[in-house]
């Protein structure tokens, strides 16, 4: 059994707390430095970026998880997520943990229109999973070591590089269980 600890700061976290119960691992919610002791892999939620990178420096949490990061802490960020962890914004010059080497549009569908949920491929898993995007960002370019696993319409939607997982969509709001499922395998990798 794991224990994923869930950014719970602001934005979708009980739903991933849920899902890594279902599948039978522990899930903790990260508020304080403290969480973060026991924790084998980490989920930083969808949500709002703005939002959530300035409560990461509230709750001094920025420093110790860049460091946990880079030591090796499995991590996927999902949606607002993937913002958190990309070392390049479009059109921004704001970056929060500047750790994965993509370059992310922020709202990249447009922000009125910008949800909508469609089954894509995502390499590593064998059937088409559902993705949900709300307002989501997508990824406008990778580094040379970093692994593509999803593309909806010619955009980058999902990419991997070493212990950092990045999506640009909600699984934890589908029944689709097998993106957490392919998180907790990448854990003792
Ligand atoms: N649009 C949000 C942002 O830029 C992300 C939306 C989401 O996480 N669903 O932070």
């Amino acid at each position: 059994m794991k224990c994923i600890g869930v950014l719970a700061l602001q934005g979708a976290f009980k739903e991933h707390i849920d899902i890594i119960e279902s599948l039978g691992h522990k899930g903790v919610e990260i508020r304080k430095v403290e969480d973060l002791n026991s924790i084998d892999g980490l989920i930083l939620p969808g949500g709002e970026s703005t939002a959530m990178g300035k409560l990461l420096v509230d709750f001094n949490l920025k420093e110790i998880l860049i460091q946990k990061i880079r030591d090796g802490l499995p991590v996927w960020g999902t949606c607002a997520g993937m913002i958190l962890l990309a070392k390049e914004i479009v059109d921004d010059k704001t970056t929060h943990l500047s750790l994965m080497d993509i370059v992310v549009r922020r709202n990249g569908y447009g922000r009125q229109l910008g949800s909508f949920k469609v089954n894509g491929i995502f390499k590593g898993i064998e059937n088409k999973i559902s993705m949900v995007f709300i307002r989501a960002p997508y990824i406008e370019s990778v580094g040379k070591d970093l692994e593509v696993l999803g593309k909806i319409d010619e955009k980058i939607v999902a990419a991997k590089e070493n212990n950092m997982l990045v999506t640009s969509f909600h699984s934890e709001l589908t029944d689709n269980l097998e993106t957490h499922r392919y998180f907790i395998n990448m854990i003792d990798r």
